[in-house]
């Protein structure tokens, strides 16, 4: 078994604190041959608190690849944090998915979090569950076993897109066309909450499994989500979805969406600004997860998280209004936050 802080080392052939994404405190391996686990943590800054962020167990093609997304998705957090004030630090754990998901890989993890001794505590991401989550619990304190954050982040995602249509054109959620990619956690709660509300959904998943028992005359299963022509598009699916090129083929006003890390490189809010398309910032909009991990540490009840994921839309409309006075990106206005 190996655990190691590589933060200041050259690892796998990489300088590690030279990496272009690196500014952060503490990066570290976790690797047990006999399990067959290989996994990261990176702790961004815990300057406000233990560092909090899910844990992701996906493919990667090497190393660095699985580096790169550890630490941007750490960042992320961190400065979600911040823009929705809450305070805990920022972290992200990723497992390098090279064997099938099982209990040992599961129980080896929670070895990795009760090694790092509560600096990061971890909840799930895309590749994880709950129920993933509940049987780590068994071998270590540091996870959020109790709530499963996919519903908080959809609610305020909700919030933001009505608040964010009334900001536009001064209207209400009826028979606006919104189209949802990833049909998860997070994206079929959404696409039910908008649906309610009488929004017209249009919804598109590459596993077609997550299209079944979708049962909402104002919801359509589709092919294609990101070219839709619509109000409103909703990435809920993976990160770096928008890049120079793909973004051309967009047929957007709005752009809402509770993915992380949606823009290939800062650049494209520029770019989709200049195109006349509202890029809401994932951290703005998609820190309503966090809101519900932190809510039994916070001791808040029912209504104040929903006034804490309420204040997520009206964050957004003082985004947005300084967005439109300063003729700037709204990513741009939220520069002080997340520098
Ligand atoms: P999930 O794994 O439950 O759902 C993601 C869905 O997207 C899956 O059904 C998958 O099949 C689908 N998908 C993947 N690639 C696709 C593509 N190209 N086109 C269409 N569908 C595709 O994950 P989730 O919890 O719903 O999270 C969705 C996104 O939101 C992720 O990027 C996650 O990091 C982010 N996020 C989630 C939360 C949360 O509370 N769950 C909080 C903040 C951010």
């Amino acid at each position: 078994m190996i655990f190691k802080d590589i933060t200041k080392t050259n690892f796998k052939g990489i300088d590690i604190s030279s990496h272009h994404e690196f500014d952060h405190e503490k990066v570290f391996y976790y690797e047990d041959n006999k399990i067959g686990i290989k996994s990261l943590v990176a702790i961004h800054d815990s300057s406000k608190g233990p560092a909090i962020g899910g844990c992701r167990f996906k493919e990667y093609n090497s190393f660095e690849e699985g580096l790169n997304d550890v630490l941007r998705l750490s960042r992320g957090m961190t400065h979600k944090n911040n823009v929705a004030q809450i305070p805990f630090g920022g972290g992200k754990g990723i497992i390098f998915k090279e064997t099938n998901k099982s209990n040992h890989l599961l129980k080896s993890y929670a070895n990795f979090l009760n090694l790092l001794e509560g600096q990061y505590i971890s909840a799930e991401d895309v590749g994880i569950s709950l129920e993933d989550i509940r049987f780590i619990k068994k071998y270590t304190e540091f996870v959020f076993d109790n709530i499963d954050p996919g519903p908080y982040t959809a609610k305020g995602i909700y919030y933001v897109i009505r608040e964010a249509i009334d900001f536009c054109f001064s209207e209400s959620l009826t028979d606006k066309k919104i189209s949802i990619q990833g049909a998860g956690s997070v994206g079929k709660k959404l696409a039910e909450h908008l649906a309610n509300d009488g929004a017209k959904i249009f919804i598109s998943d590459i596993d077609k499994s997550k299209l079944e028992n979708i049962d909402n005359p104002n919801i359509r299963c589709i092919d294609d989500a990101f070219s839709f022509e619509c109000d409103v598009f909703s990435p809920c699916a993976l990160g770096a979805v928008f890049d120079k090129s793909s973004i051309k083929s967009l047929n957007c006003k709005i752009i809402a969406g509770g993915a992380n890390n949606q823009l290939q490189d800062s650049s494209i809010a520029d770019d989709l600004h200049h195109r006349g398309i509202i890029y809401i910032p994932d951290i703005l909009i998609n820190s309503g997860g966090a809101i519900g991990l932190t809510k039994d540490l916070m001791k808040k009840n029912a209504d104040e998280t929903e006034s804490d994921l309420m204040n997520i839309a009206y964050r957004v409309r003082e985004c947005l209004t300084e967005s439109q006075e300063k003729s700037i990106s709204p990513q741009d206005t939220l520069k002080e936050l997340i520098i």
